[in-house]
């Protein structure tokens, strides 16, 4: 028999029978190495311990404390859960068994459009751990692609998933009496391993992630090999769905996003298009008072001009298809306001007295995120960018991007922001596609970058294949309540689309020269930047921004609200968000529902307030009250106001 070349981690080679099995060369190293296996990764790619390898390659063995290691646990509870499904629901396909992050997940079809309900969870949890607590053996099994097909039955998805997987006309099984499922991925050799399992939700997901395909049932699991593992992981759960901005946006009627009305298409309710019309009005201030000029510009435009912009070569993916509008022209929904601002500077003639011309908008923009992206209002299909783009003579380029930076920070300091990192986000040279190409252009415009932040003293990382097509970015990463990082600020270098739009200044010199375009956005889009606002505060709105600011609670109606109403009043006219809360309910009721909308400040009017021209204020999350009288009380919410303090 022949032998294979096998490569170790530390480089060591050394030669096998062909046909050795993953767990032999485990052994071959140590017996307590053999015993820790679970799978191994054989040319980059995840196998089964029991995998014969016939071929040279590197071998990496996976144990069980190592991250692919608990794949491998997931996998093996999805294959239970897939075994326990079949045995309930002869009639159920199925799409595939996959992990992600934190734990695995099974796509479903069961006929007659029912579901699997959350509440059968218990049950189908019970019948898992029979099958574990038996720790059947789990049997790997090679078939040909006729047999697989056999195998599948008239499950359309499984037999499609066949002829993916088959290799060489042989398809690998997994058997466990007579079940049987295609090997997605390496699993255990038995099922009792898996016995520290959660089921924890179901959901819609499209096979494949088409929206033009079926729509499957999607459960999703966990699984640790220590319990403590897995109360810390629902733990983290439970925090993060407290946070999750879909969740409160619910609770607080923020937003909705109705996908047989538009899949990421939000809906903002008025409590949402309050806070976003605060966030709107705040950062077009700032932004004026750094010098920007805001303008107003169409969300549609002829579609040569992104043709010329690049954006038809380099960024289609992304944008809606153009409107044939009959007669010849073509209407194309913007994806970037950048052309937009072009047309603003070059509807005059523009001289370096004006530099850095400093072009702002609230821009409507539209992209086609794939359907299995869209995230609530964090990522969406249209959107509204607080973009502006400043036109600089090349000299100028350093101090107006540490201009930008300093904007950034202030304004992050007004929203208490201080969980971030700087990333330098360079394009990929070898995706030709993607990126403009002009090495020269490049390797200049990203040095220029990281000299403006060593100069700056400030801490970065940098990424390749994250760059715009037209030029390199400095990207503020922000951490979500879901543990991921997500872009909310940038600001990026551009010396593509001034040449491409022939872009001009009349110098000190009297020649023309070509300006530098600087694109950058502070808040991001008021989608984005709601949704993290809302994760970040959980909901608690500092003042300034809580859609309801105050609440007044009459003691008795017909003793007090009078007085509440007067109060609402001279609130109103100070342009506080305020309502009175007049309902039938007893007081500890009402004042309970203010803490759950978690607005601000809570007034109670009862006899004594009257009498005094005091309120009693309640702030909200405290226990402790303080009477006050109006006047007090109307400034100190004022300073609350003006300081954006979260108290
Ligand atoms: P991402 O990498 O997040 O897809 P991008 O690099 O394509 O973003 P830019 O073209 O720089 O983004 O857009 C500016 C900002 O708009 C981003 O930094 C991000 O904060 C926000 N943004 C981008 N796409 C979306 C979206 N689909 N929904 C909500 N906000 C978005
Ligand atoms: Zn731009």
């Amino acid at each position: 028999m022949s032998q294979i070349n096998v490569t170790f981690p530390d480089g060591n080679v050394k030669a096998f029978e062909n046909g050795v099995s993953v767990q032999e060369v485990a052994a071959s190293i140590s017996t307590s190495l053999a015993k820790k296996a679970v799978a191994g990764k054989f040319n980059d790619k995840m196998v089964d311990v029991r995998q014969n390898l016939v071929e040279d390659g590197a071998i990496e063995i996976i144990t069980k404390d190592s991250a692919e290691g608990l794949e491998v646990l997931w996998q093996t509870a999805a294959f239970v859960l897939s075994e326990v499904l079949a045995a309930k629901y002869p009639d159920m396909n199925f799409g595939e068994a996959r992990v992600d992050e934190h734990g695995f997940h099974l796509d479903t079809e069961k006929p007659e459009q029912t579901q699997v309900a959350e509440t059968e969870f218990d049950d189908l949890a019970a019948d898992m751990q029979k099958i574990i607590k038996a720790d059947e053996k789990i049997e790997l099994d090679h078939v040909s692609e006729n047999e697989a097909l056999q195998l599948v039955g008239n499950d359309p998805y499984q037999k499609e998933l066949v002829s993916e997987l088959a290799v060489d006309g042989q398809v690998a099984i997994y058997r466990q009496g007579d079940f049987v499922q295609l090997a997605y991925a390496p699993v255990l050799g038995s099922t009792g391993k898996a016995k520290i399992f959660k089921l924890l939700s179901v959901a819609g997901a499209y096979w494949k992630g088409a929206s033009s395909n079926p729509m499957l049932q999607r459960i999703y699991g966990t699984a640790f090999y220590k319990q403590k593992e897995l109360d810390a992981e629902l733990e983290r759960r439970k925090e993060a769905h407290e946070r999750d901005h879909r969740v409160i946006g619910n609770q607080l009627d923020l937003f909705f996003v109705d996908p047989k009305v538009g899949a990421g298409l939000p809906y903002w309710m008025p409590n949402g298009a309050t806070i976003r019309r605060t966030l709107e009005r705040y950062i077009i201030d700032k932004e004026l008072a750094a010098g920007y000029q805001h303008v107003i510009t169409p969300i549609l435009a002829n579609v040569d001009l992104y043709k010329q912009s690049g954006h038809w070569d380099h960024y289609r993916e992304d944008m809606f298809p153009p409107m044939d509008m009959g007669d010849g022209e073509f209407l194309e929904l913007r994806p970037m306001n950048c052309p937009s601002h072009i047309q603003v500077y070059n509807h005059h003639k523009r001289s370096y007295r004006e530099l850095p011309l400093r072009i702002a908008e609230l821009g409507m923009m539209h992209r086609y995120e794939k359907s299995g992206a869209l995230t609530g209002l964090s990522r969406v299909r249209e959107m509204t960018l607080n973009d502006g783009h400043t036109f600089v003579a090349p000299d100028q380029i350093e101090d107006e991007f540490k201009k930008i930076l300093d904007l950034m920070i202030d304004v992050y300091n007004d929203f208490d922001i201080h969980d971030y990192r700087f990333r330098l986000s360079y394009r990929d040279p070898e995706n030709k596609e993607k990126y403009f190409d002009d090495d020269e252009m490049w390797d200049k415009s990203q040095q220029m970058l990281k000299s403006a932040m060593d100069d700056m003293g400030l801490d970065y990382f940098e990424a390749e294949g994250e760059a715009a097509f037209y030029g390199p970015k400095l990207d503020v990463q922000t951490k979500t309540a879901l543990g991921g990082e997500e872009t909310l600020s940038t600001i990026q270098l551009d010396f593509l689309l001034p040449e491409r739009f022939d872009l001009k200044y009349a110098g000190a010199d009297g020649e023309d020269h070509r300006p530098v375009m600087i694109h950058r956005g502070v808040i991001s889009t008021m989608e984005r930047f709601t949704a993290y606002l809302t994760e970040m505060y959980k909901g608690a709105f500092p003042t300034w921004l809580a859609p309801h600011q105050v609440s007044v609670i009459p003691v008795k109606n017909e003793l007090h609200l009078e007085r509440a109403k007067e109060l609402q009043k001279r609130l109103l006219a100070h342009h506080i968000r305020v309502d009175i809360d007049d309902r039938n309910e007893k007081m500890g009721y009402k004042i309970r529902q203010a803490q759950v909308n978690k607005i601000p400040y809570t007034l109670v009017i009862g006899d004594q307030e009257v009498a005094d021209h005091t309120v009693t204020v309640r702030k909200y999350g405290q226990q402790e009250t303080e009477t006050i009288s109006f006047d007090e009380f109307v400034t100190e919410l004022n300073h609350d106001i003006e300081t954006y303090s979260r108290k």
